[in-house]
């Protein structure tokens, strides 16, 4: 591979990398050399057509797009149109449907009553007392138990939990639980976000799209760590790996839990009637099950005999699939570690999910690579990155 004269390097075409790239070649005009370890673009977020039965789904789970900030929304239709889907999650306990996450259908369906919303609080308020807490919430348990009692925790929260961390949620920071919200109204939305839909071509098309300048050169199956030795010393490396990869695991490894898929056709043209169906129960193996045909309701040309369903169950990564960063003080030490070293580099930018070691979601990670970039272009006509670097994190 001849790199001389390259002067801007990414590594990683996820969604980090793709912007980045996009924006570089349209609005700097220079040219990109986007590698990417994997046989296909797109990260995490990369979807594609069963070739079975024609239903397009999310190699890696499934993706919603989402975002409350509208500059990241315009930006993203750019490069696609969304279709019309609204979020909505479902969970099975002890065989039977309830909402998710819990709100007053799942709270008076559990407890068999039919609570208005300003009844609700009281009604809690009675449950979270028999706790008899003193003090404010230590832990994942205890935050949870203080919201909605303990009898809607056990159901519906503490079973999951486990078996998506393999924690005693006792062991957990709170934090987690701020990702999922907790309504005392009918609002069954998954997300609070104003804007919201799954690209109508799939997430493939987008990356094309954001990737299609002549300006950008992509190599897919390459590694960095292949060709980090004949990289020109002033090329401008964007890295959206492992930070701790990047330093040959100096402080030791980074931990990440990671997702494993089994992928099913079944003959019937509906089987859950909705795209994802949460197993609250610890005895049951998987945590959700996938229906990617109701990501699509706009299309008409799917099988109706035939569906298929993707069961995920969770489990610690070896190393080739990281997906969740591990938020406890061990993980959080060696991250600030490996920050400080960035902070020693000239010519590197080490960001996106990986790099950062924080649960982005898409919008996260398209809006903080817009916000990288116009300091990237605020600093092109300096001699390094170290004005990025200064003010990244
Ligand atoms: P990635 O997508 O991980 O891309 C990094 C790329 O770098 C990868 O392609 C990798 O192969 C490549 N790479 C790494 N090391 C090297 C190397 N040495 N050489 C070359 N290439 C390398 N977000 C939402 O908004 N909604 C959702 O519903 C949603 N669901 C999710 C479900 C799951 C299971 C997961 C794991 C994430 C989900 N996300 C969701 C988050 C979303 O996937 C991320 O925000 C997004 O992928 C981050 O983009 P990224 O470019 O930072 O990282
Ligand atoms: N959670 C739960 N029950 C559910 C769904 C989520 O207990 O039915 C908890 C669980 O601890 C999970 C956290 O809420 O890790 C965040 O859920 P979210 O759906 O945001 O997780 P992700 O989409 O990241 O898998």
């Amino acid at each position: 591979m001849d790199l001389s004269g390259l002067k801007y390097l990414i590594v990683g075409s996820g969604f980090f990398g793709s912007v980045l790239a996009e924006r570089i070649a349209n609005v700097l005009n220079e040219k990109v050399l986007v590698i990417e370890k994997r046989s296909h673009f797109g990260g995490n977020c990369f979807s594609l057509d069963d070739p079975d039965t024609g239903i397009h789904y999310h190699l890696y789970g499934t993706h919603i797009f989402h975002t409350p900030h509208e500059h990241v929304w315009k930006y993203i239709n750019k490069f696609t149109e969304f279709n019309s889907y609204y979020h909505q999650v479902l969970t099975t306990r002890r065989n039977k449907v309830y909402q998710m996450p819990v709100n007053l259908e799942t709270i008076n369906s559990f407890y068999n009553l039919s609570l208005k919303p300003y009844e609700v609080e009281d009604f809690l308020a009675g449950e979270i007392r028999k706790e008899k807490m003193t003090h404010a919430p230590r832990n994942f348990e205890e935050k949870a138990v203080s919201m909605m009692g303990r009898p809607l925790y056990e159901a519906f929260i503490k079973g999951y939990t486990i078996k998506q961390w393999q924690k005693d949620p006792k062991d957990m920071p709170e934090s987690v639980l701020k990702r999922l919200p907790f309504r005392t109204s009918y609002n069954e939305s998954y997300y609070n976000s104003r804007w919201q839909g799954i690209p109508l071509h799939g997430y493939g098309r987008i990356f094309e799209k954001l990737l299609e300048s002549p300006k950008i050169e992509l190599r897919l199956n390459v590694d960095f760590f292949e060709i980090r030795d004949i990289i020109p010393a002033n090329t401008r490396i964007i890295y959206s790996g492992p930070i701790d990869r990047y330093f040959n695991y100096r402080f030791g490894k980074l931990e990440y839990r990671t997702l494993k898929f089994e992928k099913e056709v079944i003959p019937y043209g509906d089987y859950q009637g909705t795209s994802v169906m949460n197993y609250a129960d610890q005895d049951v193996p998987f945590t959700r099950i996938h229906e990617p045909r109701h990501l699509h309701p706009e299309r008409s040309d799917y099988p109706a005999d035939r569906t298929m369903i993707i069961r995920e169950y969770s489990l610690l990564d070896d190393g080739s699939n990281p997906f969740y960063p591990i938020n406890d003080e061990r993980n959080q030490g060696l991250v600030m570690a490996y920050r400080e070293e960035t902070r020693k580099l000239k010519n590197i930018i080490i960001s996106g999910r990986l790099g950062d070691y924080r649960y982005y979601d898409m919008h996260d990670t398209i809006k903080h690579a817009l916000e990288i970039f116009d300091k990237i272009a605020e600093s092109s006509g300096q001699e390094t990155f170290q004005h990025v670097i200064a003010n990244a994190t």
